[in-house]
This record gives C-alpha cells, sequence and structure tokens, in this order.
C-alpha cells in the first residue's frame, strides 16, 4: 500500500521511516516535495489536516502528516502549537530549548512536566479524513544532555525510568525512542486507519 508522507522536516521523515521499518515494513512511504501550506491551525489536529489535505490534493494519493510540539504544564500547555518558533520565526531548536530552560529556571523538578503531542492527518484524495493523536509525558531537564533526535530532545526525560539513570530523549538510541515517542504512539492508532484505504 502507498501512502504519502506530507512533510519538509527531515528529521520526521527518518523517524517516520524508522518507525513504519519497525511495526509495517509492507506499507510504502512516499515523500511530498510539492508547496507547504500555511499551517494557520490553532491545533495540532488541524494543521496535521492542512498538511495532509495539501498533499492529498497535489498527488491525488492518500496523505498523511504529523503536526506536533512540546506541551509543558506549567506553561499552560505551550509552547504547544508554536514549538517550531518559541524563540522566534527562525525555527532555531538550541534557542528554542534555551528559551524554554530561562522561562523555567526557577520550577522545581515536580513541577517541570510536560508532554511530547504528536497528532497524525491521514486525508484521501476523495476527502476522507481522519485524526489520531500520541501523548508520550515526561519532565523537562534542567539542561541539555544528549546529540541525538532533534527539536526538544536534549531537555527531555520521559517518564519510566530507573531512577539514578535517566536519560533524556536525545540520549536515547533511535530504536528506543522510536519504540516509545509520541509518534510513534500515534502512528499505532494510525494503523487501522489504513484498513479504511
Ligand atoms: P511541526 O513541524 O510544525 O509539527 O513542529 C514540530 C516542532 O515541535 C519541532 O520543530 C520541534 O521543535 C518540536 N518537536 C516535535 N516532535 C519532536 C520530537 O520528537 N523531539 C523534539 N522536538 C519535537
Amino acid at each position: 500500500m502507498k501512502v504519502v508522507l506530507a512533510t519538509h522536516n527531515a528529521h520526521k521523515i527518518t523517524e517516520f521511516q524508522q518507525i513504519v521499518a519497525m511495526t509495517r515494513p509492507d506499507l510504502e512511504v512516499i515523500g511530498y516535495d510539492g508547496p507547504e501550506p500555511v499551517e494557520d491551525g490553532v491545533t495540532f489536529a488541524e494543521n496535521a489536516l492542512i498538511k495532509a489535505r495539501a498533499a492529498a490534493a497535489h498527488t491525488g494519493l492518500a496523505a498523511f502528516a504529523d503536526d506536533s510540539g512540546i506541551c509543558v504544564d506549567v506553561l499552560g500547555g505551550s509552547p504547544g502549537i508554536f514549538s517550531a518558533y518559541w524563540a522566534g520565526q527562525k525555527k532555531d531548536a538550541t534557542a528554542n530549548l534555551d528559551l524554554l530552560l530561562d522561562q523555567l529556571a526557577d520550577i522545581d523538578d515536580p513541577h517541570r512536566t510536560a508532554q511530547f503531542v504528536s497528532t497524525i492527518a491521514l486525508v484521501t484524495p476523495d476527502g476522507v479524513e481522519h485524526t489520531v493523536a500520541g501523548v508520550w509525558p515526561g519532565r523537562l531537564a534542567r539542561e541539555a544532555a544528549g546529540a541525538g533526535g532533534f527539536g526538544y530532545d536534549p531537555i527531555f526525560i520521559p517518564d519510566g525510568q530507573s531512577e539514578g539513570a535517566e536519560r533524556t530523549a536525545a540520549e536515547l538510541t533511535a530504536h528506543e525512542k522510536q519504540s516509545q515517542s509520541h509518534r510513534a504512539r500515534a502512528f499505532e492508532s494510525f494503523i487501522p486507519l489504513l484498513k479504511t484505504l
């Protein structure tokens, strides 16, 4: 089965390729190099739908897209849909995480809880639309650590690790991240939707 992945984000393409290889190796995921729509939705689901609709209309194939970000509890769920631009329009990942660390400088560990959220939209050329979401709970570290992953991974400590041996998402192997991330969790809910194609 062929499905277009509607993203120009190279990190997401790599991560989805790894997730698909681990869970649905029969699925043929085709990259999308058509026009990028303006993401003017106010929720992850709206923005994921905007991207998937554009790719389905441009290619004539079923398309899926993920919109994702980090939601910090003490900030009322921000950066949320503004994660890519938190420190300005330049999409500078280091500036984004430095700003977040500054904003939380006086916040104690128990109140540094946060979640990565991924919403995947599937849109078919005849206009059928679905969305599913995946959440990866954790908390923000005090300083960046690790060189893997992308974006806020160096300051995100996923829940469920042994005390004293906790690693940030950027210190996990690609296999470890792709087995448990918000994107992997959303993709798990996305698999049954493929049967509707
Ligand atoms: P989008 O491409 O508009 O969905 O923006 C997603 C932004 O959220 C990225 O630029 C990152 O800042 C952040 N983000 C989403 N997923 C991840 C992840 O898996 N690790 C780290 N940061 C992420």
